[in-house]
């Protein structure tokens, strides 16, 4: 059997619209009978709703601690923008390959999966695990259930790639994110004992504005 091209796996995925509103079984789906082709054990993790999924795949030993190469299926949505041909079909032209996701992060898959047969062929001591999430793009949801997973896993990986276009630098850190919901209660009154009301708004914009303050001082 010939080995694919990273190209011509890269056309398959991005041919599928896996923009983070849609779902993207039908890119699970062809990952899986890419796989299965090579004989590779696959599993799949869903979602709530089953209409997005995980994969998970190992080559190589079980039961010692491995290496995770992990890449996000979906991508941004194209809605509003120009674009010179269609981004969900895979177009070379001068030298690049176009296409929504052929970098962020579909490229990546693509090479992991093209060298799923050089790590078949390979005499591997530790396994590769490749780790295939979705809902990268809406806040990193996917991945949570296949990270949860390793939390109880009996061998834990040693080391994760997460193969997000870097320029080919290598990035050891990333900036984190925190969110909290807030709820800022006031007390009601009649607006001619006004001192003796609290103003929920007014509080909300000040904890806005302090919010602000604290982001522009870690910005500096
Ligand atoms: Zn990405």
């Amino acid at each position: 059997m010939r080995a694919p091209r990273t190209s011509e796996i890269l056309e398959a995925l991005v041919g599928f619209d896996t923009t983070s509103r849609n779902s993207n079984l039908p890119l699970v789906e062809w990952v899986e009978a890419y796989l299965d082709r090579f004989g590779v054990t696959h599993e799949r993790i869903t979602d709530a709703s089953s209409s997005k999924a995980n994969v998970w795949a190992t080559i190589g030993p079980a039961g010692v601690p491995g290496t995770i190469l992990s890449g996000h299926t979906d991508v941004v949505p194209v809605d509003g923008q120009s674009w010179s041909s269609d981004p969900f079909r895979l177009t070379a032209r001068n030298g690049r390959l176009y296409g929504r996701g052929a970098a962020d992060m579909k490229g990546f898959d693509a090479c992991c999966l093209a060298a799923v047969p050089d790590m078949l062929a390979a005499p591997l001591v530790r396994p590769i695990h490749l780790a295939l999430s979705y809902d990268e793009e809406v806040g990193c949801v996917g991945v949570r259930s296949m990270i949860a997973r390793l939390e109880h896993a009996q061998v834990k990986p040693t080391a994760c790639f997460v193969g997000e276009p870097t320029e080919m630098g290598v990035v050891i850190g990333h900036k984190g994110q925190r969110a909290f919901r807030v709820r800022v209660h006031g007390k009601s009154c009649h607006s001619s004992l006004a001192p003796q009301g609290v103003n929920a708004v007014e509080y909300a914009a000040r904890l806005i504005v302090k919010i602000r303050e604290i982001g522009d001082r870690v910005a500096r």
